[in-house]
């Protein structure tokens, strides 16, 4: 209930919109009503009454009621489709804005497919409920009022049996919706099991190949598949006995209105006519009866749906900015400093442990160690992806945490070990929503980041597609497209995470070449997986298990016989 309430809060801002579709909603039904009543008039004034010569003024009246109603109805489609298609633009947009106000934590815990079926499908069930859930409760409603009214007037007694079968309807109904919400809020859960499946499969497509597991994975994919069917199956099952026992059930007061109404019409109290337009509104009347039970069945698979979009929206972001606080007015200095930073991502299993340190402005230093020792972490918590646990992390010696979030990352420019380019352009890539820059700066980037050699060869320069994630560059290429970008952004600190995958020399050459352009006069941390060429930096920082275990330049660490000299014999003694 509460779900629903809060989507009918969606039409809050369209009122006008709400009302001219109600308006002819309610005129639409109104005209709907009037040919039974004319038919009546054929029968009991015009045949009985041998009044032929109204024949072709009732008829007329009939065509004119008919013309209209199409016409109404055709307005209404109209505008409550604007209106549904407006509020599900909305709650898609706020889906998305949700989205991306959500820290780093939400999207490591879910996977992308069902985060996606969410903001799609979950949205698009939703959106049933304005296609022809409100508005056919609303007109079916009226119907039933100005029915039960016509019924009433027409014969009280007869009027009364006819609607005996409702109080079971209405039991009936309650019941079918709690039990069939449940089953819906499973098919929503198989159904995002399958498009996280689907996203996970596809992303993988090139392992699949190289393992040759198209076999698994069409098992794998038959079984979320199965799963989605046999939840829907349970749904539509519960439906099947329902939906036809219901109409069953409102067939009874017709029985019974025909059982005590010969003696009526016997009786002189109910004419032919009067009976046929009784019976008439009659059949009508479970027409919005059984119109109410459909829209009820899919409102549950909407709510259904609208619950888990709920889900997102009041998920609250781990990191936000602290009240009241403000950006400085100057450029901070590119300094970071930790001092006794614990973190973890998983209560009791720490990952960094009283991690101190300070990287003065312009430094370039390599933060090395085993996998799984925690730099990634170290790197997360400089980007306040996440926040530490205890002690502190500053730039430019104030605390992250005392700093806007947009401030402090756009004092950091972070190139991946294999970094994401978007499904777009060269230049999209390089300028990523910068609409500012002009050709002649993605260029003067792309040269300092040697990018520009390997563009002009493509087919169409900077406007070549470079496909999903990129796909259809190296990884070579992709971090020198990256290093572009981060060039464009022209922060005081740089990140580096060196490509694990193998690179061949020239290529290396060349990003160490545009490297060195980007780290001129920033402070860098690069994270070295290849120990050898850390000859260049001015400092080395080892880390083990969380714990920063050495400090010092590259010779004077090979001489401490500490894990620094280990790593660096195990990789280059064969
Ligand atoms: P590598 O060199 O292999 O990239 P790393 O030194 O960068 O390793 P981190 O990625 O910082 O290591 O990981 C440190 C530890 O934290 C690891 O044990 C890892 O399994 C764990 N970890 C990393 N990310 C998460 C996460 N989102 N949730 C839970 N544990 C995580």
């Amino acid at each position: 209930m509460n779900s629903l309430i809060r989507i009918l809060g969606y039409l809050r801002p369209h009122r006008g919109l709400v009302l001219t579709t109600l308006t002819f909603a309610t005129l639409t039904t109104v005209f709907d009503l009037l040919p039974p009543w004319l038919i009546k008039v054929i029968i009991d004034d015009v045949i009985q009454a041998q009044r032929t010569d109204l024949l072709p003024w009732v008829l007329g009246g009939l065509v004119l009621a008919y013309g209209l109603k199409n016409t109404l109805n055709s307005l209404r489609i109209r505008f409550n489709n604007i209106l549904e298609q407006r509020v599900i633009f909305h709650l898609r947009q706020q889906v998305f804005h949700a989205l991306q106000r959500l820290s780093i934590n939400f999207y490591e815990n879910r996977s992308t497919g069902e985060i996606m079926s969410r903001v799609m499908s979950d949205t698009e069930h939703v959106e049933r409920i304005f296609v022809d859930g409100l508005e056919g409760v609303l007109t079916a409603s009226l119907t039933l009022v100005g029915i039960t009214i016509l019924l009433f007037a027409l014969n009280w007694k007869l009027a009364l049996l006819a609607l005996i079968p409702i109080p079971i309807l209405i039991v009936s109904a309650v019941t079918f919706s709690k039990k069939v919400h449940g089953y819906y809020h499973e098919i929503r859960k198989k159904s995002a099991d399958l498009s996280a499946y689907l996203q996970d499969a596809l992303s993988g497509i090139r392992e699949t190949m190289g393992f040759n597991r198209h076999e698994y994975e069409r098992a794998r994919f038959d079984e979320k598949s199965r799963a989605v069917n046999a939840s829907t199956l349970s749904a539509m099952l519960l439906w099947s006995v329902y939906s036809p026992g219901m109409i069953f059930v409102g067939t009874l007061g017709t029985v019974l209105v025909l059982w005590v109404s010969p003696s009526q019409v016997a009786s002189g109290q109910l004419s032919i006519g009067e009976l046929f337009m009784f019976v008439s509104y009659l059949a009508l009347f479970y027409v919005p009866v059984n119109q109410i039970h459909s829209v009820n069945h899919m409102l549950q698979h909407a709510l259904a749906a609208s619950e888990r979009i709920f889900d997102i929206l009041d998920t609250a972001p781990e990191i936000v900015d602290r009240p009241g606080i403000s950006a400085p007015e100057k450029r901070l200095e590119g300094t970071v400093t930790l001092k006794d930073v614990e973190f973890s991502y998983r209560p009791d299993v720490p990952v960094l442990h009283k991690v101190s340190l300070h990287i003065p402005s312009g430094q370039r230093v390599a933060l090395v160690g085993p996998s799984g020792a925690g730099k990634s972490t170290l790197i997360k918590l400089a980007m306040r992806f996440y926040d530490v646990e205890t002690g502190s992390l500053s730039l430019g010696g104030v605390d992250v945490r005392d700093l806007p979030l947009v401030f402090v990352r756009d004092q950091i420019g972070l190139v991946q070990q294999e970094p994401f380019l978007f499904n777009g352009t060269v230049r999209d890539n390089i300028a990523y929503g910068n609409s500012d820059v002009s050709q002649s700066e993605i260029e003067g980037v792309a040269m300092a980041a040697r990018a520009h050699e390997f563009v002009a060869e493509l087919p169409e320069k900077y406007d070549t597609w470079i496909g999903e994630r990129g796909v259809k560059l190296s990884v070579g290429q992709k971090q020198r497209v990256a290093i572009a970008r981060v060039l464009l952004k022209d922060p005081p600190i740089v990140i580096f995470d060196e490509a694990t995958s193998n690179i061949d020399t020239e290529t290396e050459v060349k990003i160490r070449e545009a490297l060195e352009v980007l780290t001129q006069g920033r402070t860098t941390i690069v994270i070295a997986h290849r120990l050898s060429t850390l000859q260049q930096v001015d400092r080395i920082l080892v880390l083990n298990r969380g714990e920063l275990v050495e400090d010092g330049r590259h010779t004077s660490l090979l001489e401490k016989e500490g894990l620094y000299r280990t790593l660096y014999e195990a990789q280059f003694t064969v």
